[in-house]
């Protein structure tokens, strides 16, 4: 039902007094009601009881308007009972409508749902009534809670999408916590991108940036669950390689090296552009500080570079 508003024949042939028609609403998990030209509701669902925690007894009868549901507008917390009412609307000039909106659960809080409305009309065509469907929205409104708190916190990396270095620095903070209380191991592996600046004198720097957004998301599927891919800064990453013995940790690097080789930006000629990068891998120890291992990794970086760069030096307990 979520997503259609009845058409005029729907409506037409609807007739709440029917059982069997009863029975059909009924088994709709949205909320459906009617009311006359007076907005007395006249007909109300089981999913409306549900969604408003009214049965269908205590608001038959009743204007909507009369304290019940008390609508009120998604952006502003606007009241919408007066000239806002989308149903009154539709009643006066037999438009459907679409909007999100809170209603007033029977238990005092405000739930978010997504409403339609459409005029009931008879036979002649004469508008005669109103119907309004309406969904919860609360799944909606809580990822998008979560994605503002990300926001808002400022851990997401704007030009690639994934999380930025206040994020790895918290997250490396929560791993070096977990690997000092119950010993779970982990890798950390710092990434520099060789001869970027060439990428960038070459090709310009919207290029360039293609090519950080399409490295951030290959670093982003060569993880897997327990592991996590950020942009420390400019072309540099981290990542976190989560679960990791002594070899697994080349196995994970390795995994990560022949990703990059293998994805390259295409160049509006269709020549392929590649980049190699030049690494330090470490495995946590007992000891090691947020700046201990992070200074262990990076030195290992600064060698690889300096041995020629493309390659990864390893600090994992393996000779
Ligand atoms: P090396 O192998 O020694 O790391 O050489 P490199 O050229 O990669 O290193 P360098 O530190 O000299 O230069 C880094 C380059 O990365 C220069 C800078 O303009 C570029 N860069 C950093 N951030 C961005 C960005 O957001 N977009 C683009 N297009 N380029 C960036
Ligand atoms: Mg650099
Ligand atoms: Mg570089």
């Amino acid at each position: 039902m979520y997503g259609s508003v009845p058409t005029r024949r729907a409506v037409l042939l609807m007739n709440p007094e029917t059982e069997h028609f009863r029975e059909l609403i009924d088994t709709y998990h949205d909320g459906i009601y009617f009311v006359d030209c007076d907005r007395v509701i006249t007909y109300w669902n089981k999913g409306a009881e549900e969604l408003t925690g009214y049965t269908s007894d205590e608001v038959l009868g009743r204007r909507c308007m009369d304290d019940i549901l008390c609508h009120v507008d998604h952006c502003a917390g606007d009241p919408m009972c007066g000239s806002a009412c989308p149903l009154a609307s539709s009643m006066d000039d037999g438009e459907t409508r679409v909007a999100q909106v809170f209603l007033k659960h029977k238990q005092g809080h405000r739930q978010p749902v997504v409403m339609r409305t459409a005029p009931i009309r008879d036979t002649r065509g004469v508008i005669v009534g109103g119907v309004e469907v309406f969904s919860d929205h609360s799944e909606m409104h809580e990822t998008r809670a979560q994605l503002e708190e990300l926001e808002r916190m400022a851990l997401l990396d704007p030009l690639t999408g994934i999380g930025n270095r206040r994020y790895f620095e918290m997250n490396l903070h929560a791993r070096l916590d977990e690997r000092h209380r119950y010993g779970t191991p982990f890798g950390l592996l710092l990434i520099d991108l060789d001869h970027f600046k060439l990428v960038n004198d070459d090709h310009g720097h919207d290029v360039g940036d293609a090519v950080l957004k399409m490295i951030a998301q290959t670093l982003a599927y060569s993880c897997r669950k327990s592991d996590l891919a950020c942009r420390w800064g400019g072309e540099e990453f981290a990542l976190i390689l989560g679960n990791m013995e002594a070899g697994g940790l080349r196995e994970a690097v390795e995994r990560v090296r022949r990703l990059i080789r293998k994805s390259a930006h295409v160049l509006p000629d269709d020549r392929k552009l590649r980049v190699t990068f030049s690494g330090g891998a470490v495995l946590a120890q007992a000891d090691d500080t947020d700046s201990s291992i992070f200074q262990r990794a990076d030195a290992l970086l600064y060698q690889s570079k300096q041995a020629g760069r493309n390659r990864v030096g390893f600090d994992d307990g393996v000779d």
